[in-house]
């Protein structure tokens, strides 16, 4: 058979409402055509972002009934322990409310001013974490001069570079994020992971992960690089982590839970900084911020993100909706990611200048024709305007992502999107710029109120 279907059946859904272009038309006005404003019940599709909004399954739900809920200790957390230390074979487990909880415990137990942390490229709340405790954030993506499906990797001669540069006293940590968000949601290799362990090694250096899609990425490595055909996508994942002193996590992408994440790592004295840094901000070592429950949920769901029926089906549901929006003629990043679409706003819409934030525009423009929502990510997200020289900054470019939500949509809400994305093809020399009306000082992509030009 060619047709790659869902590898599951729907037992519990929740409705949708539909609504107009014209009531459309209001609503984004009522939001100040800033999507993030919008009322979820007002959204057909909802392709915001894959965090957090995973379909759990029924054996997910039924240990949801299974939670230990006991303060210290509880069963649920052995559980828990035992799928993580199964999957990464690290020797320490310390769950966390979510991922950023994670990187806050880790890179606080690493504070050090003056020192730097490299990554294939350090996701916005990574590196959030790193400057908050006086670190400094370097990326070091090879997305230029590395092989066409492994663009997620870390540029290791650049690394090996930096490291002399700065002297490997002074690099706190290298961690590789997998699969590469900021890029695109595009994987690492092994051998790149490897690679990058061993330089971190000779040089007495801590190496992590950033794992929040290590099963996506490990199915990359499966279907694309050279000796891993055979290999289950479990081994592949434990492969990976093998190379790394330990990581962090963030359950709400591939653990196929709501809310979550964990901490995991070999060296035992810094497990125990980890953890007295837990006890103030997200709870006692056995539960850490989560409820009994969610860590039934998460161990469960680590069991059946390894599943290479669900992957295949994840992965190449992904690639249709690229195949089809290249063949209206939109421009996407290439090759395509794990996790989402990344149109190109700038190409897309030419002819709105960038201090008109054309991803703002697409964004609004799919919402209106089609009730999808999407997320700017380009300059509203990361463009700044310079007092001193009165002159805007754009980010280094204008994508429009569309993530995809995982097991929640069906290939009809795809062929739907992909509808949508023609109207909005069509319409696209006609889209006009918008100014901010109203901003807040930080992280205004969330907030800001946005008026049409
Ligand atoms: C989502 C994400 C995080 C942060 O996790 P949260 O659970 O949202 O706090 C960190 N790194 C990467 C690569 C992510 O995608």
């Amino acid at each position: 058979m060619k047709t790659i279907i869902e590898p599951f059946r729907i037992k519990s859904v929740e409705q949708i409402t539909f609504t107009t272009r014209e009531q459309r038309k209001q609503i984004l006005k009522e939001a100040f055509y800033n999507p993030f404003k919008i009322k979820a019940e007002d959204i057909i599709i909802d392709l915001l972002t894959d965090s957090g909004t995973s379909a759990m399954s029924s054996k997910q739900w039924g240990r949801l009934m299974e939670g230990d809920e006991s303060y210290a200790g509880a069963k649920s957390f052995y559980r828990f322990e035992s799928a993580v230390k199964d999957l990464t074979g690290y020797e320490n487990i310390i769950p966390t409310h979510q991922g950023r909880a994670a990187e806050s415990i880790l890179f606080k137990i690493f504070r050090d001013k003056g020192k730097i942390t490299i990554n294939n490229t350090h996701f916005d709340t990574t590196r959030a974490n790193v400057t908050v405790n006086h670190l400094t954030a370097v990326d070091l993506p090879a997305h230029n001069n590395s092989e066409l499906r492994f663009k997620g990797n870390m540029d290791c001669d650049s690394l090996v570079e930096k490291i002399k540069e700065v002297g490997s006293e002074n690099v706190a940590l290298i961690m590789i994020t997998i699969t590469n968000n900021a890029v695109g949601g595009l994987p690492v290799s092994m051998e790149n992971i490897k690679q990058a362990s061993s330089i971190a090694k000779k040089n007495n250096i801590p190496f992590f992960l950033d794992a929040c899609r290590f099963a996506e990425n490990a199915f990359f490595i499966k279907k694309y690089e050279k000796g891993f055909s055979e290999r289950t996508v479990k081994s592949i994942s434990q492969e990976m982590f093998s190379y790394a002193d330990g990581c962090t996590m963030s359950a709400k992408k591939d653990a196929l839970v709501n809310m979550g994440g964990f901490l995991a790592l070999n060296d035992s004295n810094l497990a125990e900084e980890a953890r007295n840094q837990l006890i103030i901000t997200e709870g006692f070592p056995t539960y850490g911020g989560l409820n009994g429950r969610d860590l039934e949920a998460i161990a469960q769901g680590l069991n059946e993100i390894v599943d290479e029926d669900y992957l295949t089906y994840r992965i190449r549901s992904i690639e249709y909706v690229g195949e089809r929006m290249l063949k209206i003629g939109i421009p996407i990043i290439q090759p395509i990611g794990g996790h989402a679409i990344f149109i190109d706003a700038q190409k897309l819409l030419s002819q709105i200048p960038r201090d008109q934030f054309p991803g703002q525009s697409l964004v609004c423009s799919f919402f209106l024709e089609g009730g999808i929502r999407s997320c700017e990510i380009g300059s509203v997200m990361f463009g700044k305007y310079n007092d001193e020289l009165q002159e805007f900054i754009p980010a280094p470019y204008e994508y429009v992502r569309m993530a995809i939500p995982r097991r929640v949509y069906t290939q009809s809400h795809m062929d739907y999107v992909i509808e949508v994305s023609e109207e909005v093809y069509r319409k696209s020399k006609e889209l006009g710029g918008y100014k901010i009306v109203k901003e807040p000082k930080f992280l205004r992509h969330f907030t800001a109120h946005f008026a049409p030009i």
